[in-house]
């Protein structure tokens, strides 16, 4: 469905538009300057009055527009990717620190180090589960307008001495237009006020219809404070994954998602990623989003270098050539060449889609008339 206004068409061949109606008409199309044409009326106009068209197939430039599924054979297990979500106060921060600090406190052997946001857990039966830390609802959202859907489970966070707020029923929402599964974590059950069968309830009127209340949505009561259910939450996060046999190709070159990014003033531009499939290694050449680079080095969730990461670990990138923005697909290629040519193609994009008003995909099929 490709479409250009004759008029349009005729500037970038640089032939009047009236010659250009005038050839449509003997091809018994009557059509004005304005009115547009298909794509293959236009590849035939312009081939009628002598120019060549040298095709420049998106897939030939740019990755992203190239078909490339991993075949079933490939694919093997990978841990699920969560999100917690809730209204302000409701324990988000805390839960992923209390999450976060059972395991940090035992990897560890003294040593400050600077953690990224994002980090994965055990649990007791051995599962590895990612935690994503993105700053709020409109991280997520926005994610996924750029079709960046990393999120496997969402975790929805609700105080129990509190209710459904408005952030919450926005979770909700959210969680539902993306078709994520819900798990719902009824914080602060140590507070003596706390009313968990009233947030049950409550969920109800959103058509959240949690498991005591015979529905297929899992809850569980925690703590974030006191450290209490936390277990069992990740129990019910490793047996929802369970349920949606989560997986990636690891044998191939790496593609990866940008949680976040920002330029550090010793290490330059920094990105948090997290690989969506493929084996990311050090001394890989990539683009991301415009930029191209070549993986300075790999930094775990401990703060540690490593040689190389897997689906559905978040890890920060450094050697990006600037800094990308959140939902920018990482995506490793064969050599530097490549990643420039990649890279500059997009730049050009971006800059035209800033200055033109036409389709970009006809500015790709014609930008080379001879
Ligand atoms: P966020 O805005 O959702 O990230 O919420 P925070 O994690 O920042 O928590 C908001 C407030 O609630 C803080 O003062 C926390 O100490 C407190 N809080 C979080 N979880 C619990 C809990 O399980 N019990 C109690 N009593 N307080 C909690
Ligand atoms: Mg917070």
């Amino acid at each position: 469905p490709e479409a250009i206004t004759v008029g349009e068409l005729a500037k970038r061949m640089g032939e009047k538009g009236a010659d250009l109606v005038k050839e449509l008409f003997n091809l018994d199309m009557m059509v004005t300057v304005n009115q547009t044409i298909d794509q293959d009326t236009a590849e035939l106009l312009v081939e009628q009055f002598g120019h060549n068209i040298q095709k420049v197939s998106e897939a030939d430039v740019d990755i992203a527009a190239e078909e490339d599924v991993d075949p079933e054979e490939t694919l093997k297990p990978r841990p699920p990717v969560v999100t917690i979500m809730g209204h302000v106060d409701h324990g988000k921060t805390s839960l992923l620190d209390a999450l976060r600090g059972a395991n940090v406190v035992k990897g560890e052997a003294g040593g400050i180090t600077q953690h990224i946001g994002s980090y994965q857990v055990k649990t007791k039966g051995g599962d590895e589960i990612t935690f994503l830390d993105t700053p709020g609802h409109a991280a997520f959202t926005e994610m996924r307008q750029r079709g960046a859907n990393v999120t496997d489970i969402v975790v929805l966070v609700v105080a129990a001495d509190d209710g459904i707020m408005p952030q919450t029923i926005e979770a909700i929402n959210h969680t539902k237009a993306a078709g994520v599964p819900m798990i719902v974590a009824i914080n602060k059950m140590d507070k003596p006020e706390a009313n968990p069968d009233n947030i049950r309830n409550r969920l109800l009127e959103h058509e959240v219809i949690v498991e005591k209340l015979s529905g297929d949505v899992q809850d569980v009561e925690i703590s974030a404070k006191e450290k209490t259910g936390l277990d069992e939450l990740l129990e019910k996060i490793a047996l929802q994954a369970e349920l949606l046999e989560l997986k990636a190709n690891p044998d191939r070159m790496a593609e990866a998602t940008v949680i976040e990014a920002q330029l550090d003033k010793g290490r330059g531009p920094v990105a948090t990623v997290l690989i969506t499939r493929g084996t990311l290694e050090r001394g890989n050449t990539f683009v991301v989003g415009t930029e191209s680079g070549r993986v300075r080095a790999i930094v775990n969730d401990q703060g540690k270098q490593i040689k190389k990461a897997g689906p559905s670990m978040p890890v920060e990138v450094l050697g990006l050539g600037g800094v990308p923005s959140a939902g920018d697909v990482l995506t490793v290629v064969e050599n530097e060449q490549r990643a420039r040519e990649v890279a500059e193609y997009r730049q050009e994009k971006a800059t035209e889609k800033r200055t033109a008003l036409a389709p970009t995909s006809f500015d790709t099929m014609f930008n080379n008339l001879a």
